[in-house]
């Protein structure tokens, strides 16, 4: 598994190397392209041979090479080394066209990711041969590789995380070869089977390895680090598919939650699994079918794929900020500080800066410079989450002096002649909401970012490997079973709820927009871990009582299943949510206010 690993490498080192302007990495990539190129071999093949004669490794040997490809293509796309074109012609015509079928389970269940690269291939050369080929690839003979067939039954070929997400983009790309949307409505079926079977807050689904056998949405289930990033991956090439932006919301709620959750704010460490209820993380079993040390934040919790993936996620994020549509326009995918610069059809460059400090507030700032009043569409992105049926989207634009509120969700297609210098205000709803995840629980939300109850920790190194990497548990030094009563006006309240209510405290981000109050943060000028001084840039205060019937699972070192009957003690506590991203403990899904009930209900 080393191999593809490795293999995993490239695709995120690429455009990270080149967002930043970081000489050393550009240097990195570049040697080891030169690397890859040289490898090229009479029988289409590249990398190196010695992993070949590892039999156990074999299986995915055929995905790292895929997973190689969209590495060679991110370097392409920065350098314009058209080299890069004949490696891949090379390893489609003279490997994959001899033997398309893949053998064995094993590789048949990734073996359509070659497709991101036989596609890009297409349409740089508009062979047809290769179009073939692609078909092919889309009807593997496998029963593990039928993935695009399953989904529409709302079933998966395989019940395991990884392969999952990864699979996800597969119809995306059958639909582009053959045109027939019972692709495309497939994902959105086998999409709302794991929500409603799996769905966890943060925008995952439970899959430590596999699916879990029982109780798939109990928020003590995990989900590996490489499902959230190639998760992410999928719903960018679903977008750029379909323009349907369910899938950028999807993508988003990933982004801003799921990913930086499961590592520490300085990105020195990552888990293996996260949850959404997580107050311990220790080297203990758990209810995964994964190791004792996959909940520890670390260099390489319960194996090294995470760590060799998880940097690929925000870099590949931004490169899918912003995209082109068919129609000459741009979209805004995702929201975030950034500036993009295109090519109108009828010749004009266009920067379009966005300032914001999305996710960590509504309001997003468009401003368009050009030489000239320049015509061109621009598709703004009303989240699904901003829809609320009391009160309409709650969302506003502001344009050519008139303000205006929105009446839908979805892209919002802007038309017009941009003056040089004009602005285009979106103003998001931004305040928290409750949102019931079931009959017994209850999630809680500012926009994009889940909230999550601020757990006092104590972080203990248990391995130091240089610089900023060690490997810690993280005991909790407050108590966490604590039921929120009172978001006013927006949320789930008990009856008679009294004590102040509830404050939206909100502050510009920092550095580390994502690392929480007193986290240990790696010092490079000291060498040393220091606690980190900045509150988050959002703070729900309000109050909350402890729930007696809530405590540890009598089995495993989590929290217990929340109780659908909470006894509370009766005594108010100030507590604090922050965005779930910010927590390394946490409780992200609480016992319902409004199922309150003074004695034990009876089956407690
Ligand atoms: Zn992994």
């Amino acid at each position: 598994m080393l191999a593809l690993t490795l293999s995993d490498l490239l695709k995120g080192l690429v455009p990270l190397a080149w967002q930043l302007g970081d000489a050393r990495l550009q240097t990195q990539v570049r040697e080891f392209v030169e690397y890859l190129l040289a490898s090229s071999r009479e029988d289409g093949r590249f990398g190196n041979t010695e992993v070949e004669k590892d039999t156990a490794a074999n299986a995915f040997l055929d995905l790292g090479t895929a997973k190689l490809m969209e590495g060679l293509i991110a370097y392409h796309d920065v350098a314009n080394d058209d080299r890069v074109i004949d490696l891949v012609r090379s390893y489609f015509d003279r490997y994959l066209a001899r033997s398309p079928e893949p053998v064995g389970w094993a590789q048949a269940v990734l073996h359509q990711e070659n497709l991101v690269a036989g596609l890009w291939l297409y349409e740089h050369t508009g062979d047809e041969k290769l179009r073939t080929l692609l078909t092919q690839l889309c009807h593997p003979s496998h029963p593990a590789g039928q993935w695009a067939d399953r989904f529409r039954d709302g079933d998966v070929a395989i019940p395991h995380g990884y392969m999952i997400v990864h699979a996800l983009k597969y119809p995306a790309f059958r639909y582009l070869l053959e045109g027939d949307p019972a692709d495309l409505d497939g994902i959105r079926t086998v999409l709302t089977v794991l929500d409603e079977t799996y769905g966890q807050v943060g925008g995952r689904f439970a899959a430590h390895e596999s699916l879990p056998r029982t109780a798939g949405r109990r928020p003590t289930h995990g989900t590996e680090f490489c499902n959230v990033v190639a998760q992410m991956y999928s719903f960018e090439r679903i977008f750029e598919v379909t323009g349907d932006s369910a899938f950028a919301d999807r993508l988003e709620l990933l982004a801003f939650n799921a990913l930086p959750a499961t590592c520490t704010g300085d990105f020195w460490a990552h888990q293996y699994d996260q949850q959404a209820n997580q107050v311990v993380v220790t080297t203990a079993q758990r209810e995964f079918d994964n190791g004792p040390e996959a909940n520890l934040f670390g260099l390489k919790p319960n194996g090294d794929c995470c760590t060799g993936s998880m940097h690929s996620a925000w870099p590949r994020l931004v490169q899918h900020l912003w995209m082109a549509t068919d129609d000459g326009g741009l979209v805004a995918t995702v929201y975030g500080p950034s500036e993009v610069t295109f090519t109108t059809s009828d010749g004009v460059t266009v920067v379009v800066r966005e300032e914001t400090d999305y996710p960590f507030e509504g309001r997003i700032v468009f401003t368009i410079e050009a030489e000239r009043a320049v015509t061109f569409p621009l598709y703004l992105r009303v989240p699904n989450w901003a829809e609320n049926k009391a009160y309409g989207t709650g969302a506003f634009l502001h344009s050519k002096g008139s303000v205006s509120e929105i009446n839908s969700v979805g892209l919002q297609r802007l038309a017009g002649l941009w003056e040089p210098g004009e602005q285009i205000v979106l103003e998001l709803p931004y305040w928290p909401v409750a949102d019931a995840r079931s009959d017994e629980s209850v999630a809680f939300r500012c926009g994009p970012l889940q909230l999550a109850l601020r757990i006092d920790a104590d972080y203990r190194e248990i391995r130091h490997h240089g610089r900023g990497s060690r490997d810690w548990e993280i005991l909790p030094r407050s108590e966490w079973n604590i039921l929120p009563v009172a978001v006013p006006g927006h949320g789930v309240l008990p009856a008679g709820a009294g004590g102040d209510p509830a404050e939206l405290v909100r502050q510009p981000p920092s550095r580390l927009p994502f690392a929480a109050l007193d986290e240990p943060v790696y010092d490079r000028e000291s060498g040393s871990v220091v606690p980190w001084p900045h509150r988050e840039p959002v703070v729900l205060r309000m109050k909350g009582m402890r729930v007696r019937n809530w405590g540890l699972h009598p089995v495993w070192p989590s929290a217990a299943d929340v109780p659908q009957y909470p006894e509370v003690d009766g005594e108010w506590l100030d507590i604090e949510l922050v965005p779930y991203g910010s927590t390394r403990l946490r409780i992200a899904e609480f016992p319902r206010a409004d199922r309150v009930r003074s004695q034990p209900a009876p089956h407690q």
